[in-house]
């Protein structure tokens, strides 16, 4: 996704700042290692956060190529990685997203369900919302019959703060339609899920 160049300008002469902080505390940030580092760092952090116009287009275009639905069972994309930064403290949060959700009448590619999930993420969100907005979508914008999201976030804000790395990982999920009023429906969708990946690959 492209840069909005106001945005990288902004985020560079913050990492200027950064980076004279961090020369307060004895690191020598005029070596040769730090010359083009404000710059970089600042296309680094962008690339964590995505215009938010732009992302609108982008989930536009997606949803708008559906396929006719042949059957109507649950369509599943498990484990998507993903990145995002906290709002809390803009450290960054890499994402295992798995979304579901049983059509009505049209389908997506399912390259197309792990692409929103992707450009959904890239943003200062809480884990929480960033499921229900996955949840939402798949629901209302596509017409689906319900839709499920099951996220696990290792938060380096968490992680950094010295608690053991299986505390760092937040859990969240998101059930809407039939997922939400079906408990046999939602239950094979954590199952599907949950399941050992060493099964298959
Ligand atoms: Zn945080």
């Amino acid at each position: 996704m492209e840069h909005d160049p106001e945005a990288l300008a902004l985020f560079t002469e913050g990492y200027e700042k950064i980076l004279a902080g961090i020369g307060k505390l004895g690191f020598d940030v005029h070596d040769d290692n730090f010359a083009e580092t404000a710059r970089r760092a600042a296309k680094g952090f962008h690339d964590l956060i995505h215009d938010q116009k732009q992302v609108s287009v982008e989930v536009e275009g997606l949803l708008a190529k559906t396929f006719p639905a042949k059957y109507t069972e649950m369509v599943i994309s498990k484990h998507n990685t993903c990145f995002g930064v906290c709002p809390h403290h803009l450290l960054p949060v890499i994402y295992r997203v798995s979304l579901a959700y049983i059509p009505t009448n049209k389908v997506l590619g399912l390259s197309k369900l792990s692409r929103l999930a992707r450009l959904i993420a890239r943003g200062p969100r809480l884990q929480e919302d960033l499921t229900h907005e996955l949840a939402n979508i798949l629901h209302a914008q596509l017409h689906s019959q319900g839709s499920a999201v099951y996220i696990e976030g290792l938060h380096m804000c968490m992680a950094a703060r010295g608690v053991g790395a299986h505390e760092a990982r937040l859990v969240t999920s998101g059930v809407r339609g039939v997922f939400l009023d079906d408990v046999r429906t939602r239950e094979e969708f954590l199952k599907l899920v949950l399941a050992p990946s060493n099964v298959v690959l």
